[in-house]
């Protein structure tokens, strides 16, 4: 089928929830992908860091395949090997004891909401409120949707899940004033994603984890987005000292099979016991098998190291085109999860489409914040392409601006 045809039968049956751009992509491989039509571009969105290890890495292909022939799926009736050792892999590369798997962030998200009030629920405690952020995505079920604080997520939606309060990112003085003997967790992703690429300021998830410690109550990371090497780090919470009560992962999980887990300590994760939460995919044979390929890879295979180093050079790079122009306010971020903020007026969305058109995947979060999340695995003669690319769309966007 051609790019045109695939749209047509798309436009024609699939509900109609995503803005996409024209076209299908049918084929990857490492950072670069195709389209139905033949047309090859660079990826630096990574399936939206889905794909840390680039586009159909050879490990993962390898361990779907032989998985495939012997066992794809069986019920959580029974124990299941490859999510054992997953599990197994997981904790002893974590602050976790144990892990709950699912297929999704927002799945992950909602089981740690149900841990939470579970934990206080047995310990005879009162505590169901969770302080999330304002600027903060947690996805699109029903409680995840609640615990994201953007109004834009929510419209048409109410009522909402009760009892999420949001607060300002960065601010900790806010978190201190809205608990109380009601809440049970305060919820955050270590560095926001969706929300602006915004980095957390220097002790603030420190005083927060005290803050959490003193109050006696839960600290949840979402690290969806930013865990599994995004931020050269294997989770981003260990560049801040700070380990949390439960963790969310899915994103980067399974090297682009669909995954999510939650992970806990001991003392947190003995809440669940049977019958309180469960999956009839979560952590199946086959997503636990490309999962253990992607996280052995991750450790093994010096992709942490070439994050860090990419993501400095990039960062450089972006920085460059910041000093010459105007209208890029800030260049932030940490490892290869980076944001470019833009002017306002400036539409982030007139480049991303500009890059399109010359061959370059790049994405836009909220209008004026151009997202950049290769493949953790990506070279120094793809971030150079890149920039090319880049450059002088940014130089006619800027020209553009000009009265
Ligand atoms: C993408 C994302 C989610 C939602 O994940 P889905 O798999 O789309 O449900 C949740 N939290 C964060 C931080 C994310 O980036």
């Amino acid at each position: 089928m051609t790019n045109a045809e695939i749209m047509e039968l798309t436009s024609k049956h699939v509900m109609n929830t995503y803005g996409r751009f024209p076209l299908a992509l049918v084929k990857g491989s490492g950072r670069e992908v195709w389209d139905a039509d033949g047309r090859r571009y660079l990826d630096f969105t990574a399936g939206l860091a889905v794909c840390n290890l680039g586009h159909c890495h050879p490990a993962v292909v390898k361990a779907v395949q032989l998985q495939a022939e012997k066992l794809i799926h069986i019920s959580n009736l029974y124990h299941i090997e490859p999510q054992a050792r997953f599990a197994e892999l997981l904790t002893a590369n974590s602050f976790a004891d144990k892990a709950f798997f699912c297929n999704s962030g927002a799945e992950a998200n909602e089981a740690a909401i149900k841990l939470a009030r579970k934990y206080f629920s047995l310990k005879g405690e009162g505590r169901f409120q969770i302080i999330t952020m304002e600027k903060s995505f947690h996805g699109r079920t029903f409680a995840a949707l609640a615990a994201t604080g953007q109004k834009k997520f929510h419209l048409g939606f109410e009522p909402l899940l009760e009892k999420f309060t949001y607060v300002p990112f960065n601010d900790i003085g806010a978190v201190e004033k809205a608990v109380n003997a009601n809440t049970a967790a305060v919820m955050l992703e270590p560095l926001q994603g969706e929300g602006g690429v915004n980095v957390p300021s220097g002790d603030y998830l420190k005083r927060l984890k005290e803050l959490c410690v003193k109050s006696g109550i839960l600290l949840i990371l979402d690290e969806v987005q930013t865990g599994m090497g995004r931020t050269g780090k294997l989770f981003a919470h260990e560049h801040y000292g700070v380990t949390p009560d439960i963790m969310t992962l899915a994103k980067g999980l399974a090297g682009g099979v669909a995954m999510g887990a939650m992970v806990a300590t001991d003392e947190v994760a003995r809440a669940f016991t049977p019958g309180t939460h469960a999956s009839t995919f979560g952590g199946n044979p086959l997503a636990a098998s490309a999962a253990v390929a992607a996280m052995k890879t991750t450790l093994e295979t010096g992709v942490l190291e070439n994050c860090r180093k990419m993501g400095e050079y990039l960062f450089q790079g972006l920085e460059g085109l910041k000093a010459k122009h105007k209208f890029i306010k800030e260049v932030r971020g940490k490892g290869l999860i980076i944001g470019v903020e833009l002017e306002e007026g400036v539409k982030g969305s007139e480049i991303v489409k500009a890059c399109l058109e010359k061959g370059l995947l790049i994405n836009c979060v909220g209008d004026t914040t151009l997202r950049f999340i290769p493949a953790l695995t990506v070279t120094k003669e793809e971030v150079d392409e890149m920039m090319g690319i880049l450059k002088p769309v940014i130089e006619k966007a800027g020209l553009a601006g000009k009265p």
